[in-house]
């Protein structure tokens, strides 16, 4: 099998401004491995500020590992472990072509019961409350049905006002979640979601920034709580839903090592009573597919986070389209993308 590595760097519509810093344009490197015949794809981009790897660590990583592959798929996945963002990205391309050698999409390679498409919600951050309620009521009048309203970011206050502009703008029956990024402590966040609860949240993605943090205010809260930033292993989400006061896990292929680790934190999480919910990372289409993939294999109705691509000024290839709040999983085989 030979590997290729093609680094990219993708502009985006405006900066992306994170309760950990500002990013300005997406970096990351896209994986193919070929035998001859097929083609499989991966994605391996760290995200600065939230990864702990910098691109630097994930492009040697992957050269050691492309160099190494003859050896053993599974001790040069292993070696990769401590580098998740590059293990996505070999883990992804090895999943893309076992599947197309099957003739199967990787979402039914992954899971024979896969669906055809998944929900997903609309990002909004906007600072003014009548932007975010504008923001809000465009995802919704294209077909948009969970909303996602990152808060924490500005006073208590300006979010209560945010959160309830939104809950005007798109009516009782949108699904509306929230996302802190760890921005709030313990006592705020009890506070901000005593306050917030009758506006329906569904729940609340990291209200603080630990696991016991976070378990800490699901056992106090109205609000059912997420874990995203702070469980990055399958480890960390099984440590999270053993907590028992967790009702959410956020889970990202591309962050927590590729589409075969993510089926596994997808399982436990599930075996728990609890919810996972597929996320991106600001990914390439490469990326998006493969997180598309994987939440159509979890078994999961509820609306994952894969709606992205449009902060993207450009691409690596064609995202799978988003229709009337749902995007459609590619038949063909693999991922059903790959770069033009
Ligand atoms: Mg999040």
């Amino acid at each position: 099998m030979i590997v290729d590595l093609r680094n990219y760097r993708l502009g985006l519509v405006s900066n992306l401004s994170t309760a950990h810093g500002v990013v300005h344009q997406r970096e990351g490197i896209l994986v193919s491995v070929t035998d001859g015949e097929y083609v499989g794809w991966g994605d391996a981009a760290p995200m600065p500020g939230w990864s702990t790897s910098s691109l630097e660590l994930v492009s040697a990583s992957l050269a050691v590992a492309a160099a190494n592959l003859e050896t053993g798929i599974d001790a040069t996945l292993d070696a990769l472990e401590a580098v998740p963002e590059a293990r996505a990205g070999l883990a992804g391309a090895l999943a893309d072509l076992t599947a197309r050698r099957r003739g199967l999409s990787l979402s039914r390679s992954l899971d024979p019961g896969a669906s055809a498409s998944v929900a997903v919600n609309g990002l909004v951050s906007a600072s003014d409350p009548a932007e975010a309620a504008a923001d809000a009521r465009r995802a919704f009048d294209t077909g948009i049905r969970t909303i996602k309203l990152k808060v924490a970011a500005g006073s208590p206050t300006l979010d209560l006002e945010r959160a309830a502009a939104v809950r005007d703008a798109v009516g009782p029956d949108v699904e509306l979640r929230l996302d802190a990024n760890g921005g709030w402590t313990v006592p705020v966040a009890l506070q901000m979601l005593d306050a917030l609860a009758p506006l329906h949240i569904s729940f609340c993605e990291e209200p603080v920034d630990s696991i016991a943090g976070i378990a800490e205010v699901g056992a106090a809260s109205a609000v059912p709580v997420a874990t995203d930033e702070s469980a990055r292993s399958v480890d960390d989400v099984a440590e999270a839903i053993g907590t028992g006061t967790i009702d959410v896990v956020v889970v990202k292929p591309s962050a927590i090592g590729g589409p075969d680790l993510a089926m596994q934190a997808i399982r436990l999480v599930r075996e728990f009573g609890a919810t996972p919910i597929v996320t991106t990372m600001v990914d390439s289409a490469v990326g998006v597919a493969h997180a598309l993939h994987v939440a159509a294999a979890s078994g999961v109705e509820m609306a994952h986070g894969l709606a992205t691509s449009a902060l993207l000024r450009d691409d690596v290839g064609e995202s799978p389209p988003i229709i009337d709040g749902r995007m459609v999983v590619p038949d063909g085989p693999g991922i059903g993308v790959g770069p033009l």
